[in-house]
């Protein structure tokens, strides 16, 4: 029989780490029975630290890793803090990648963001667009370090021929988010602020004009097609998974949709004091489409509706992060 694989998930507790476990979950199709699947947090242990992550290593032994673990945050905590994201994930990530390298791991995919890309750019954003210019000032040292993953990628199949790539996905939400208004995402920061209207009565106050324009992908999809780049995409370079340009929408069908899957009645008003940050950020999904014409995503609706769930059940609970 085939050896089983082992595959490591570092940041297994947060968004993307639980939008794999729900993928495998939902879809009995993605079981294999010689995969052994394990999710690690930082309380398993500290990545920053070299000889912790070689004893993770030693312990689990995996054949394969999925590398989430990252010093993630919002607009204000990336303004502050620059130098740290900037130290903070290059350590982790050259403590996961060369620890890979150093125990034969056979593949490896880590996650960057578009947040990453060139700050002046040209629309729609593809993978090749990664290194052309400098990224926002306000998140250079988080961009900077997650550039690098591509860069540490491609060294390590020129000196080592390590299979080691990246993905990068749109604007993710899904159960397991971050629901707190000043370091969260817009839409676990809907759900939250529809739950608390409704709860106050009070009207819901939308940040912003409503305009800006995303392309939203739910951790579940992003999770199964994660899962598809860890087994059969074969490039080093990364690629871009998110729902197709024509599937970008404003913040206010965001809204809208909150609103409908909350059954809130009450009044939705948009506070123009705050900003709308960027306008856009379109990004190509048409290297996916090459290779998976097929896949479908959740329509938002229902995966707004999922995500709605679960953030009322786990309200009841305390066991939402807020
Ligand atoms: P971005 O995609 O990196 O810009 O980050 P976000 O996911 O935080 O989206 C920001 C957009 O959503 C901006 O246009 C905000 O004005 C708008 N927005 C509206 N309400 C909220 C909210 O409650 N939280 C957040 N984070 N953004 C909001």
């Amino acid at each position: 029989m085939a050896e089983k694989k082992v595959v490591l998930v570092t940041g297994g507790s947060g968004l993307v780490g639980n939008g794999l476990k729900l993928a495998l979950a939902r879809d009995s199709t993605l079981e294999r029975d010689d995969e052994k699947w394990i999710f690690v947090s930082s309380k398993d242990a500290d990545l920053m630290d070299k000889d912790a992550t070689v004893k993770l290593f030693e312990k689990h032994k995996p054949t394969h890793v999925i590398h989430l673990a990252a010093m993630v945050g919002g607009l204000f905590r990336n303004l502050k803090y620059n130098l740290d994201f900037l130290r903070c994930n290059t350590i982790i990530n050259d403590n996961v990648l060369h620890t890979c390298q150093e125990k034969k791991v056979k593949k490896v995919v880590s996650c960057l963001s578009t947040c990453i890309f060139p700050n002046k750019t040209t629309y729609p954003i593809d993978e090749t667009m990664v290194h052309n210019g400098p990224p926002h000032d306000s998140n250079f040292g988080y961009s900077y370090a997650k550039r690098m993953i591509d860069v540490y990628n491609r060294a390590y199949k020129a000196q080592y021929d390590c299979n080691f790539t990246a993905v990068i996905p749109t604007n993710v939400y899904g159960p397991f988010d971050n629901f707190n208004l000043e370091d969260g995402h817009v839409l676990p920061g809907l759900i939250r602020k529809v739950y608390y209207a409704k709860k106050d009565n009070t009207d819901f106050t939308v940040w912003g004009t409503g305009s800006p324009l995303r392309q939203f992908i739910y951790s579940v999809d992003l999770g199964a097609l994660i899962i598809w780049v860890l087994r059969d995409y074969p490039e080093v370079d990364p690629i871009i998974l998110s729902v197709g340009e024509e599937d970008e929408i404003s913040i206010k069908d965001a809204a809208e949709m909150v609103v409908d899957a909350m059954e809130f009645k009450g009044n939705v008003v948009y506070d123009t004091t705050k900003s709308d940050g960027q306008y856009k950020k379109t990004a190509s999904n048409a290297k996916l489409r090459k290779y998976r014409p097929d896949f479908q995503f959740t329509p938002p609706q229902q995966a707004i509706k999922e995500t709605v769930k679960w953030f009322e059940e786990n309200m009841k609970t305390d066991t939402v992060r807020l």
